[in-house]
């Protein structure tokens, strides 16, 4: 069944734009992609024609946790310890289990799906539930069940999340969908045994993606001082946990130095603005980053810090708040800032090869954007508009694996209304055990 996609414009990755393009579907992927009117003896089936359109490849959410959804808008304006400590791992103690997760990431799904996410990192609590309602929902994710020293929702102890990880990674590792993968929490969490059990486990299984905390806020980094000597980075890279499978979360607080060993080890950073604003953990100079040649993608973090799980609102952020920090309006231009949410996400996460751009021989994972809105006229360069003027609710189409999920802003594979009633039936016991604190 081949599918020919025609859109006013066409962002196929970083710095190209075509006009009046189509792109040609053939199941999963994409067969190639062509100037309109397409040549002669194209030969298709169904012909989507989304006309006053921006196509893009889809947004990667280089890092969240999804069924945090649940906690969101729950305890704000709180400096990250405190917001953790006191808050979010007592809640998540006393409501995370497989129902939780169920019903936070069928809603988180649906929010992602609306504001144009194709593929996301997740760092969570039963993942095997998380990979199921992810697949029948059609979206991509890479899943680490949580590993932390002390007990979680679900393993008292960490051996026990690792072994769950062993199995989870066995029983999904074929999948066409799901990446299952290791998550140790963070070196501040994480015993250096941990750590190497962990990384060993990935290793083990060719090398996956490993989901990690870094130097998120200058505590992060004194707390690693004080204990190791060393600075986060210095440390991971001297117990010999770097290479270039590490996805790094936040990695804020980074020396000189540290940015060299880094890039030097090909590791991949994420950058959660919204987070890091939000709980004043500080601005990631992921400008400086891209220059040094570091591998940066982008993510929201949990809806609980963010508050959202919206990458367009995430780009813009990312892009306005590198030009403050350098006070320069050059930094983080338009274009790498499509580039971090888009191809450097699907580079960071493991799946570069399969996902990132709108190429023939990739999978076909894409977004459309309607430029039919007073806040998106006149155009002049539909790049500028994407970053600095788009919204997430102009998203009108959303293709992952060649499978529709969202047309003419229509959500083909989850029902929105059982969704939302369900989190807020959750959210009652939630708000009634939380008043009774
Ligand atoms: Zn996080």
């Amino acid at each position: 069944m081949k599918k020919l996609i025609k859109s006013r414009f066409v962002i196929p990755m970083k710095g190209k734009v075509l006009e009046d393009a189509g792109v040609l579907v053939d199941g999963q992927k994409i067969e190639g992609v062509y100037s309109c009117p397409p040549p002669d003896g194209l030969e298709y089936d169904e012909l989507i024609d989304l006309g006053n359109s921006i196509l893009i490849p889809g947004f990667v959410n280089a890092h969240t946790h999804s069924a945090m959804v649940l906690f969101r808008g729950l305890a704000d304006d709180l400096p990250l310890m405190e917001w953790l400590q006191n808050h979010i791992w007592p809640m998540e103690n006393k409501f995370v289990d497989e129902t939780f997760i169920r019903i936070g990431v069928e809603l988180a799904l649906v929010e992602m799906i609306r504001s144009g996410t194709v593929a996301f990192a997740d760092m969570y609590f039963y993942q095997e539930v998380a990979a199921e309602v992810i697949r029948k929902a059609g979206l991509r994710a890479v899943l680490g069940e949580a590993v932390i020293d002390f007990p979680t929702p679900r393993f008292k102890t960490p051996d026990d999340a690792l072994k769950f990880t062993r199995e989870f990674i066995q029983s999904f590792k074929d999948d066409e969908l799901i990446t299952p993968t290791v998550a140790p929490h963070a070196p501040y969490s994480c015993s250096k045994e941990l750590l190497h059990k962990s990384k060993a486990l990935a290793d083990e299984f060719g090398g996956l993606p490993v989901l990690i905390h870094v130097a998120e806020t200058q505590d992060n980094v004194n707390d690693i001082m004080s204990r190791y000597g060393k600075r986060p980075v210095e440390y991971l890279d001297s117990i010999g946990f770097l290479d270039s499978n590490i996805v790094a979360a936040h990695m804020v607080w980074l020396s000189e130095k540290e940015i060299e060993i880094f890039v030097e080890k090909g590791g991949g950073m994420v950058h959660n603005p919204s987070s890091n604003l939000k709980l004043a953990s500080g601005i990631a100079p992921v400008h400086r980053y891209i220059k040094a040649g570091m591998r940066v993608s982008l993510g929201t973090d949990g809806a609980a810090s963010n508050n959202d799980l919206d990458m367009v609102n995430e780009m813009h952020i990312a892009s306005m708040i590198q030009k403050v920090k350098e006070m320069d309006p050059t930094a983080m231009p338009a274009w790498d800032a499509f580039h971090i949410a888009t191809q450097g996400g699907a580079d960071v996460i493991g799946l570069g090869d399969k996902i990132g751009t709108i190429e023939a021989g990739k999978f076909a994972d894409m977004v459309a954007f309607d430029i039919d809105a007073p806040h998106l006229t006149p155009l002049f360069n539909p790049i500028s508009h994407l970053v600095y003027a788009a919204k997430s609710s102009d998203i009108h189409f959303v293709m992952v694996n060649g499978r529709i999920l969202m047309q003419d802003r229509e959500l083909k594979t989850l029902d929105e209304e059982r969704a939302i009633a369900r989190a807020n039936e959750l959210a009652e016991k939630i708000r009634m055990s939380d008043s009774g604190n």
